[in-house]
């Protein structure tokens, strides 16, 4: 194996960090991801508003199987990943994203970067991506959730395996809505800081300040359905809030304010990729896919797919 390759990760979420942790690991010296986004994390999410603070996208995290992985100790003596008082629950100390921030400090991170398409050119790969820049690689994993990877690869020049290819094409997500609310009182919740299925709109309720990552009081992050998700997502905002006021009026006794909203595309995998825990469908060079969709939708899933790809690289299966 020749470790001066160069490999492009596209997505600095969970499973792209630990594909480029392993991979490094292993003696890579030629690593970048790229990003569309600002920042690093994807779906590990934290947004400042108002002086408070919200995770608005993975709420809490069980560490399960992944608990003795060396990043994972790391995190925890580090103090970024801490226990809360529920059991077996896990959050991020300053919120969601400072745990990709902290485990991608080191790795090479190209941010605002969102590619287009890529051209395979004998054993090269040609990145383009949509701020007009062009890298070259040899090899590329996509840590994107599937269906915008499926997306650039469609607009791409590529020599892959179409059955394997194929096999990915009905792996669907979920869309999710999400709301941050600021509330004059506190209210009851089931759990130390959260509560599921508080009503029929909404499916899980968070207190940001009980959780420790808001030092504002009345934080509260609000997670729609998936049956009112689905069929509201591509309505404006201002409707979306509308038709939820009468939930939120009985939750928050009608003293609240939202301050903003997140829509998710892609928020929770509807099915899974059966076969294996990440695929490469490269027939010249490596090109690789890996992310929570292809084991079971959450975090130590999405770290598994993650490590299974990098796995799959240093075996050179192409
Ligand atoms: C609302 C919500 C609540 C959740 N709650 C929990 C929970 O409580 N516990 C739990 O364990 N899990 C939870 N999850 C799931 C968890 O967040 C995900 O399983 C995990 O973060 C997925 O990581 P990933 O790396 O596979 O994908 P992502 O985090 O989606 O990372 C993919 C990255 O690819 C980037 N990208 C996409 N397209 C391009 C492009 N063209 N070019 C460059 N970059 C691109 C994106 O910006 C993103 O950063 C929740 C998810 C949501 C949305």
């Amino acid at each position: 194996m020749n470790l001066d390759k160069s490999i492009s990760i596209i997505g600095c979420g969970i499973s792209g960090i630990f594909a480029a942790l392993h991979l490094k690991k292993r003696g890579l010296k030629n690593i970048r991801l790229f990003d569309k986004s600002r920042g690093v994390g994807g779906r590990l999410a934290t947004r400042r508003s108002s002086e408070g603070k919200f995770d608005h996208g993975a709420q809490y995290l069980k560490l399960d199987d992944i608990y003795d992985l060396p990043e994972i100790k790391s995190l925890i003596k580090n103090n970024i990943l801490k226990e809360t008082k529920v059991p077996n629950v896990y959050i991020g100390d300053d919120g969601m994203t400072s745990i990709p921030k902290f485990l991608s400090k080191d790795l090479s991170v190209s941010k605002e970067f969102k590619l287009i398409r890529i051209n395979e050119n004998k054993d090269k790969i040609s990145l383009i991506f949509e701020n007009g820049q062009e890298i070259i690689s040899d090899s590329i994993i996509f840590s994107s959730p599937i269906k915008q990877s499926i997306e650039i690869l469609d607009r791409s020049n590529v020599n892959i395996d179409n059955d394997k290819f194929n096999g990915v094409r009905s792996l669907e997500y979920s869309p999710g809505i999400i709301l941050m609310i600021e509330s004059e009182n506190s209210i009851n919740l089931n759990y130390e800081f959260f509560q599921e299925n508080p009503s029929d709109d909404f499916s899980f309720i968070s207190d940001n300040y009980r959780k420790t990552i808001s030092k504002k009081e009345n934080f509260y992050t609000l997670i729609c359905s998936t049956n009112f998700s689905v069929k509201n997502f591509e309505k404006e905002y201002d409707e979306i809030n509308s038709m939820l006021k009468p939930e939120l009026d009985i939750i928050f006794n009608k003293k609240y304010n939202i301050l903003s909203n997140h829509k998710w595309r892609y928020s929770i995998p509807i099915n899974f990729y059966p076969n294996d825990d990440s695929l490469n469908i490269g027939l010249n060079n490596f090109i690789g896919m890996c992310g929570d969709i292809f084991t079971n939708g959450n975090f130590g899933g999405a770290i598994k797919s993650g490590i299974s790809i990098a796995e799959k690289y240093m075996k050179n299966e192409v």
